[in-house]
């Protein structure tokens, strides 16, 4: 009988075995691989490039995760993870558009704009919507950056009272559509215009008010983001090897299929695999997306009350995949562009430029990263691959690399360019993920939800740890600082040392 068996080697299951370290404690992966939806491997032919295909960037303000980084020893590898360069592209409504034109408010915009909105930037058309939900956002979130330590704790403690407290027509933030607000606050065509130039499916992952709100000021726009050339996955990979190190056991193709009670207190687990085995334990953390715990055999899962199932149905997984092409040559540099990323309203919706070479080189961009309408659109071509095909990077089939590769001539305004080199794709959407990312939908108090979750047993020691869970709903930091909570909460470990003892945490106490 293990003391505590941790179940799903991503971020979480690998923080939480490194955390537990030490005890009897034993973590089950269905994979033959640590990380889950961080996942970066190298790109053929082009070297040094290090593909993300899930995970790819972080906040500085991401206090837990940017101290875990350092701790590990991962600062030489950190680096600003920059998008947003004003030469980058915007092409929509068939016009093509350096970022600077956008952000300036152009009137060369193919968008009838109303005049108080003709003089805002993109950002600007956004912070006016958050403000008429809630007045006096912009200058909390503003406060909240500018100060460190304890002022900044009691920044984020004052905006999260005042969001729960803030109204729409008489409703609080979480039962109202982020999208219903942007359409009640701006003109047809500028609703329109964030949606085409945003790069992400607004209308189908956009959530509640409140859920957008908390990850606009989770992010702002003082804050700037961070990358590791070493790949995201060398976190989890780091947790791991010190796990291991410290004598902790992993056993790979593990997929949890049944949780049972025994009768003399503990837990059953059923996996199945290479082999179908059961395993016994004191303790179970389930370090699982939303959807890998649905997938679990429901009628032996003894989760069935009424708010658990609730609480499933709080949650929207955005569908999301990844296409890297590689190319002989940078040719986009023909384009003026050679770093950042740029947006369309073609199903590409969002491409970086990956690595680009100084001189001549091979070169890779991140062609296609799309989510709602754009993934489905994608989807339709990857098919003809096989269900395989949603589970692991590889080559995309012909006809989607075909039409990636048009649109991008398209975007940039060229005729011809070198065919791709090599591709690699990865749809998220398939189990045991069920979608990239979770966003809260309207109509859902995470704050009554999330610690149902957590403990899906009222009373028992089965903790539900995921990215789903968390006021930072589908980010490596919510995890961690959900870790962290229920490490403490339940098995009285301390603070770590290496964490900021003034780290501003949304979870953590
Ligand atoms: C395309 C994409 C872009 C993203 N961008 C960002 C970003 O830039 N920044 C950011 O912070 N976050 C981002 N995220 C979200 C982030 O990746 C996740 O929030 C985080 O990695 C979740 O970690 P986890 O450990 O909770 O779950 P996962 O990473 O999903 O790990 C779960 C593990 O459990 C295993 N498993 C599943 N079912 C079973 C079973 N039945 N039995 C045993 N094992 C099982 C899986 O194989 C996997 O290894 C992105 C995600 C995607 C997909």
């Amino acid at each position: 009988m293990w003391d505590i068996a941790v179940v799903g080697a991503g971020i979480g299951g690998c923080y939480l075995a490194y955390r537990l370290a030490g005890q009897r404690v034993a973590l089950f992966e269905a994979s033959r691989r640590v990380g889950g939806r961080l996942c970066s491997a190298p790109l053929p032919g082009v070297p040094g490039a290090a593909a993300e295909y899930g995970a790819m960037r972080f906040d500085a303000t991401e206090h837990v995760l940017v101290d875990l980084v350092l701790h590990l020893g991962l600062q030489e590898e950190v680096f600003p993870f920059d998008f947003g360069r004003p030469e980058n592209l915007t092409y929509i409504r068939g016009v093509r558009l350096r970022e600077h034109q956008l952000h300036s408010g152009a009137q060369t915009l193919p968008y009838r704009l109303r005049p108080e909105e003709l003089g805002l930037a993109r950002d600007g058309l956004v912070d006016l919507v958050a403000e008429r939900a809630m007045p006096g956002f912009s200058a909390m979130r503003a406060e909240s950056a500018g100060c460190r330590g304890r002022p900044a704790v009691l920044a984020v403690e004052r905006y999260r009272q005042a969001r729960r407290a803030a109204r729409w027509q008489g409703r609080p933030l979480h039962e109202v559509p982020w999208t219903e607000l942007t359409e009640a606050v701006l003109s047809p065509d500028a609703a329109a215009l964030l949606e085409d130039s945003g790069g992400y499916d607004g209308r189908e992952s956009a959530g509640s008010a409140a859920y957008h709100l908390d990850a606009m000021f989770q992010t702002p726009p003082e804050g700037g983001y961070l990358g590791l050339r070493c790949g995201f996955q060398e976190v989890p990979r780091s947790l791991h090897r010190r796990f291991t190190q410290a004598g902790g056991l992993t056993f790979f193709g593990h997929r949890l299929v049944r949780l049972e009670r025994t009768r003399t207190g503990g837990y059953r687990l059923w996996f199945d695999g290479d082999d179908q085995r059961e395993v016994l334990a004191r303790a179970v953390l389930l370090a699982l997306p939303a959807h890998a715990v649905e997938c679990l055999e429901s009628k032996a899962l003894p989760f069935h009350h009424a708010a658990f199932r609730h609480g499933l149905a709080s949650l929207h997984r955005v569908p999301a995949a990844k296409l890297f092409l590689t190319y002989p040559v940078a040719w986009w540099r023909r384009a003026g562009v050679a770093r950042g990323r740029s947006t369309s309203d073609l199903p590409v919706r969002q491409l970086w430029y990956w690595t680009t070479p100084d001189g001549d080189g091979p070169g890779a961009l991140l062609a296609v990263y799309a989510d709602g309408a754009a993934h489905r659109y994608w989807k339709a071509l990857a098919d003809d691959l096989g269900p395989a095909a949603s589970r692991r990077p590889g080559p995309a089939s012909p006809r989607l690399v075909e039409r990636a590769h048009d649109m991008l001539l398209e975007l940039h305004g060229l005729t011809t360019a070198p065919r791709p080199a090599a591709s690699r794709w990865q749809d998220w959407s398939g189990d045991p993920y069920g979608g990239a990312w979770p966003v809260w939908r309207p109509g859902y108090d995470a704050d009554a939800v999330i610690p149902v979750m957590r403990r899906p047993l009222p009373g028992e020691p089965v903790l539900w740890i995921s990215d789903g869970w968390t006021p930072r709903p589908g980010s490596v930091e919510g995890v961690l600082e959900a870790a962290e909570r229920v490490l403490h909460e339940e098995f009285r470990l301390p603070r770590p040392v290496w964490l900021r003892p003034d780290a501003v945490c949304w979870d953590v106490r």
